[in-house]
């Protein structure tokens, strides 16, 4: 094995030439770099790349900033106040590019010559399917010197303190080339086995360190990048595959026979025929409870693919092998809406079901605990609740978990305890997420996909209006309400200004009941503010058809479920993110009849909010929404992802990475293949490595 010399990356920062006793405390205050090796894992967040001048036909968006040299013409004002802009053509002889300015327009009106060459330098982008440059540089080639010319560097991102100590980009990149120029091939360690090296054609952690901090060239600083995304994103999944081994090792309940519960059930009480998605994922979970190890299932399905009948023919085949079931909901109205329609389907096959939230009396809960411990109740529904450890089941054989983006890791893990050998676990997405993510986040899952919507669905039609259109959006409101529909109407909750957000909901309530009068219609209102029993109360009358219209905030975003509402209206759409919209949505077109979803939206968007209406405008499908959702707001946005600690990542981009996380799986499923838990020698140093790194420690913490 190769020892890492350590001694020269655990060097205090101060003794760097050009460091001193001021900057290093900056250093470690501002930026945690205490030593040599800390310097190092400050990466660029992009780079300047003078060297080279770029030909206008080979121009694309995957490029950074870039450097070209050509004339200017076809100078244009445009648009009014906001909308005012500044645009120019570009070219050289091999063809032309847009130029775009909204800012200093009257300046640069005054600068630019026609006739004169520039050396510009700017970055790409695609705008209404064109590519363009918005506010580049531009200088005379005659008299170009910029400070820059013919350099290649880094960038850092430095603080306002940093900078008072001449810390800046440029300061950083000093130290950084002295250090770098320091740096000997035996001071860092190759944690990457030789084999993968050559099998996906990457540089050795050294040169990696080296080009992407004083990159040689554009090529080598591309390899470096790709060297050091390969190696973040290969080690996460060396962990999750290992979890997932190790689990495979872990005893499982055996699920021996499905008997007259689930029979009984699927002859006599089941509402409609399975689907074939539905019947497939069902037999991988039969085939998962008879394999003597414990099921650690994701199931994803897009809103309204009836994951909830597969969630109770999975708890049923428990129960026919006495054994108890869990079902775990995200928010208290969506258990107890599990609870109020698994109750209806369970009192048919002489099932005990019941349901602990938080709101549970005390008296009632001691008594549901004790029936629990007993044995008495076959599936307990519930939030948060049930992870608690006052909680015990007598033999608990299988928990299912709604919507799983809001529960980590972690309290999957607490589950595992509630029985001796652990239970089975089966965790089902609220949202369809992109196939790269998914490999992150749930790495250690097996994955089930049901890929079809009930059959007699139609596509839900889905409009952008404005206030303005107000009137039209009222009558079309009565039409529906005449053919019997129940609409629902939803505000956004923000919650830094819930007051605000309140006053919103309220006055839109009252325009509502005045514009819908009594008795001719009845108007049912829902907010996170109201107490438990009252939000129950307008819930179920709605659900009951006793009130054609919804008022409500997102509480009613997860799983409610009323088949005759055909129309949902979002007000203020543009301030929703997509997955939300697309939640919503799904609440409706849960029948047979043609539904509406209508985005209520000012004139003025955003580029971001344009593109999210336009996306829902366009399709219902919501793995594609994931992917739109993705690509604007970045896996660390993405709804319910922050908990997850894992994809804190340093380098590698969730978003815009998945060819390397598909390499990096690869690799890491070929390795364990073949050695499983890194005994060869040539993988010791990468099995030291994982032991030792920071984040693995954290992320094994996390689990057991
Ligand atoms: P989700 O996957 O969003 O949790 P649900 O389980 O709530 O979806 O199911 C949505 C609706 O579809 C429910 O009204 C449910 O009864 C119905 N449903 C589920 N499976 C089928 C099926 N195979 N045929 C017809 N309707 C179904
Ligand atoms: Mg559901």
């Amino acid at each position: 094995m190769q020892s890492p010399n350590k001694s020269f990356l655990a060097t205090p920062i101060e003794f760097l030439k050009g460091v001193g006793p001021d900057r290093a405390d900056i250093l470690k205050k501002e930026a945690q770099i205490f030593t040599f090796g800390d310097l190092l894992k400050l990466y660029p967040y992009r780079y300047i790349d003078r060297t080279q001048f770029y030909s206008t036909q080979h121009i694309d968006n995957t490029q950074t900033y870039i450097q070209l040299k050509g004339k200017l013409k076809d100078i244009r004002e445009l648009g009014e106040g906001r909308g005012k802009r500044l645009t120019a053509v570009f070219y050289d002889n091999d063809g032309e590019i847009d130029l775009v300015w909204f800012q200093g327009i009257k300046w640069i009106l005054n600068a630019i010559d026609t006739k004169e060459t520039y050396v510009l330098y700017g970055k790409p982008s695609w705008f209404n399917g064109k590519l363009n440059i918005t506010h580049p540089d531009l200088e005379k080639l005659s008299t170009y010197t910029a400070e820059d010319a013919g350099t290649f560097r880094a960038m850092y991102n430095t603080s306002e303190k940093m900078k008072t100590k001449s810390l800046d980009s440029k300061g950083i990149s000093k130290l950084m080339t002295t250090l770098i120029s320091q740096l000997k091939p035996e001071h860092i360690v190759e944690n990457l086995p030789q084999s993968i090296l050559s099998k996906y054609k990457l540089l050795s952690r050294f040169d990696a360190i080296k080009n992407i901090h004083v990159p040689q060239n554009l090529s080598l600083q591309n390899e470096a990048l790709k060297r050091l995304k390969f190696e973040e994103l290969f080690l996460i999944q060396l962990n999750l595959l290992q979890l997932k081994i190790i689990r495979k090792r872990e005893r499982g309940i055996f699920f021996e026979k499905v008997d007259h519960y689930f029979k009984n059930f699927y002859e006599q009480a089941l509402p409609f025929e399975l689907t074939n998605a539905q019947k497939r994922v069902l037999k991988e979970i039969r085939k998962d409870t008879l394999s003597n190890i414990q099921m650690n299932r994701l199931l994803q399905g897009d809103v309204g693919s009836g994951k909830t009948i597969v969630a109770l023919l999975t708890m049923l085949m428990a129960i026919d092998n006495n054994y108890q079931a869990a079902l775990m909901a995200p928010t208290e109205i969506l258990a107890q809406q599990h609870f109020v329609s698994l109750k209806e389907m369970c009192d048919k096959i002489g099932i005990n079901i019941a349901l602990l939230t938080g709101s549970s009396k005390t008296k009632e809960r001691k008594k549901l605990l004790a029936d629990l411990l007993e044995g008495n109740i076959h599936i307990l529904i519930g939030t948060h609740a049930l992870i608690e450890d006052v909680v015990q089941f007598k033999n608990l054989g299988i928990v299912v978990i709604d919507e799983q983006h809001r529960f980590g890791v972690a309290q999957r893990a607490k589950l595992w305890k509630k029985n001796n050998v652990p239970p089975h676990i089966l965790v089902m997405t609220a949202t369809p997420i992109p196939r790269t993510l998914a490999m992150t986040l749930y790495g250690d899952l097996d994955v089930s996909v049901l890929d079809e919507l009930p059959p007699n669905r139609k596509p839900i039609t889905t409009v952008q209006r404005y206030e303005t259109q107000r009137i039209a959006v009222f009558d079309f409101m009565r039409d529906e309400i005449a053919k019997g529909r129940q609409i629902y109407i939803v505000y956004p909750l923000i919650e830094e200004s819930e007051t605000l957000d309140l006053n919103d909901l309220m006055q839109g309530f009252e325009s509502i009941c005045r514009s819908f009068p009594l008795p001719e219609y009845n108007v049912s209102i829902v907010h996170g503010r109201m107490k438990a029993d009252a939000k129950d109360f307008e819930m179920q009358r709605f659900v009951k058809g006793e009130t054609q219209i919804m008022v409500a905030t997102t509480v009613i975003e997860v799983g409610v479920n009323v088949p005759n509402a055909s129309v949902m209206i979002i007000e203020n759409a543009e301030r929703f993110g997509l997955s939300q919209l697309h939640q919503l949505r799904g609440r409706v077109g849960r029948g047979a009849e043609q539904s509406y979803c209508i985005l209520m939206t000012t004139h003025k968007l955003s580029a971001d909010g344009k593109k999210r209406i336009k996306t829902m405008c366009e399709t219902n499908d919501g793995f594609k929404i994931s992917e739109v959702d993705l690509e604007l707001r970045g896996p660390g946005n993405l709804e319910g992802t922050q908990q997850s600690g894992n994809i804190d990542l340093k380098i590698a981009n969730l978003a815009t990475d998945g060819p390397i996380i598909e390499e990096a799986r690869k690799a890491a499923i070929g390795l364990l293949d073949e050695d499983a838990t890194l005994e060869k020698p040539e993988n010791a140093t990468l099995k030291y490595y994982l032991q030792h790194q920071k984040g693995s420690s954290n992320f094994w913490s996390k689990i057991s």
